[in-house]
């Protein structure tokens, strides 16, 4: 018999742990171990609640966790409750599918006044994250920031202008819905330190700030390179920047019944936020390109008075003592996902934060034929007792899939009108949930 471990309960985890059940059919035994109580990961946390089909994934990895070889042990947290050196004791393999929650440090004077946020904070803090349930957002601005252009930005952008109606369906936590439903919001500026050829933003996340009920995206048209130049470009990104003309296109007459305007702000590189105890005004820099599409200082300032600040500018998978990190790079040191003898990563913990969601796919059945490769048919090793009676000694509340689906329960049963769940945003709640 073998028995893996898998830190990290998104789709990296449930992807391997997928990918160990086709390869090792019932010779094998998968523990999942999450230090939330609930399981998903990103798809709960990450993804956009108003991205209902793309949530739908989790019900494949519900396939995966209901299944006798695979368990899930929530609340519990690796080098906390139990450490690496241990989990390697008891199982024949250990993959570290942590993804990557933290925020890329934006480094620049006054990137910690309060008012300034890493997209893992808000994003978390609309999507019920434990974690960042309490940050109080200041939405009675007029003018928010958001720093980046990838398709984090986008959803941060989009979540900002939705009106309470738009959110019908969603899994938007309620606290974050009436915030925003209050919000007196008129400008979103998105600064890019380069240019429309440059940004990481997908056609259908784009596309959607085209049809906001009381927002419209604004692009000068003077930003954009010549239309000839767009030839060049892979068709994703092609027409990425087709919208991005389409938006530089829309009459201002028609803005004129929109309360919020989303302005891309191109070569726009942020220098300093400045305020009096909160954020007041971000300090920027109009770049131009290099011949390698590096962004370089013009030394042309400008000032952007607002209120908010949200940087979206990548994540980092948070280290764990003992075990070897590229901090550069923001993901443990391996090759093709090996870490040390029986110590492997996968996902965003493996290749940093990039890719969308079934890129990982392909990464958790990578790691498995590699990690088959190594532990032969396992080395008589004693899995998931061993763990229990690690957890029991100190007094661990282990969370199982079966509790969770209780939470779960819980929280449809909770649910508002049209939405499909309604969900705990703290610990106690969801522990008391379970029963
Ligand atoms: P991302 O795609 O890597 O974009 C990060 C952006 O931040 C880039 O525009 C980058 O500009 C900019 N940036 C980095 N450091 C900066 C700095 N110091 N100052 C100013 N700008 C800076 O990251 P992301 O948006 O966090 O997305 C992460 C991954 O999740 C991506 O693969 C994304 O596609 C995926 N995702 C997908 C969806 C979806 O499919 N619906 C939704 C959300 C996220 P440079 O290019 O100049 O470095």
């Amino acid at each position: 018999m073998r028995h893996i471990a898998i830190i990290g309960s998104g789709p990296a985890g449930y992807y391997s742990a997928e990918a160990a059940q086709k390869k090792f059919g019932s010779d094998v035994r998968i523990d999942i171990i999450d230090r939330l109580p609930v399981p998903f990961g990103l798809i709960r946390f990450g993804v956009a609640p108003d991205h209902q089909s793309i949530k739908a994934v989790s019900a494949r990895y519900e396939k995966v966790a209901l299944s006798d070889n695979v368990g899930f042990v929530g609340n519990v947290t690796v080098g906390k409750d139990v450490s690496v050196d241990e989990l390697q004791g008891l199982y024949d393999a250990v993959i570290l599918a942590t993804g990557a929650p933290n925020d890329r440090t934006l480094d620049i004077a006054g990137g910690d006044l309060p008012g300034v946020f890493g997209s893992a904070a808000f994003v978390g803090w609309y999507n019920g994250h434990p974690d960042f349930a309490d940050i109080e957002p200041p939405l009675d601005g007029r003018h928010v920031v958001i720093i980046g252009n990838g398709n984090v930005a986008l959803d941060v952008a989009r979540i900002l202008s939705k009106t309470r109606a738009e959110f019908g369906g969603s899994d938007i936590v309620s606290h974050a819905l009436d915030m925003l439903d209050d919000s007196k919001l008129e400008d979103i500026s998105i600064l890019g330190r380069r240019g429309p050829h440059q940004i990481a933003m997908t056609p259908k996340e784009l596309g959607e700030l085209g049809h906001l009920e009381r927002a419209t995206p604004r692009v000068e048209p003077g930003d954009l390179p010549e239309l000839g130049d767009d030839a060049l470009l892979e068709p994703g990104m092609r027409k990425s920047v087709t919208l991005l003309r389409e938006f530089a296109a829309i009459p201002e007459a028609f803005r004129a019944d929109k309360d919020i305007n989303i302005n891309f702000d191109f070569f726009a590189a942020p220098v300093a936020i400045e305020g009096n105890g909160k954020v007041e005004r971000i300090i920027v820099e109009r770049t131009r390109l290099d011949d390698q599409y590096r962004s370089i200082g013009t030394g042309e300032i400008y000032t952007i008075d607002c209120d908010m600040v949200i940087s979206c500018i990548g994540y980092e998978t948070p280290s764990i003592e003992g075990v070897p990190f590229e901090h550069g790079r923001g993901r443990f040191a391996n090759v093709e996902g090996r870490i040390l003898p029986g110590l492997y990563c996968v996902g965003w913990a493996r290749r940093g934060p990039s890719g969308t969601i079934g890129t990982n796919r392909p990464d958790g059945y990578a790691i498995i034929d590699i990690v088959a490769g190594d532990i032969g048919d396992g080395a008589g090793k004693t899995g998931r007792p061993g763990l229990d009676a690690i957890l029991e000694k100190r007094r661990v509340q282990v969370v199982k899939f079966s509790d969770w689906k209780k939470i779960e329960e819980a929280e449809t049963a909770r649910a508002r009108e049209g939405a499909p769940r309604e969900k705990f945003v703290r610990i106690e709640d969801m522990i008391a949930a379970k029963g």
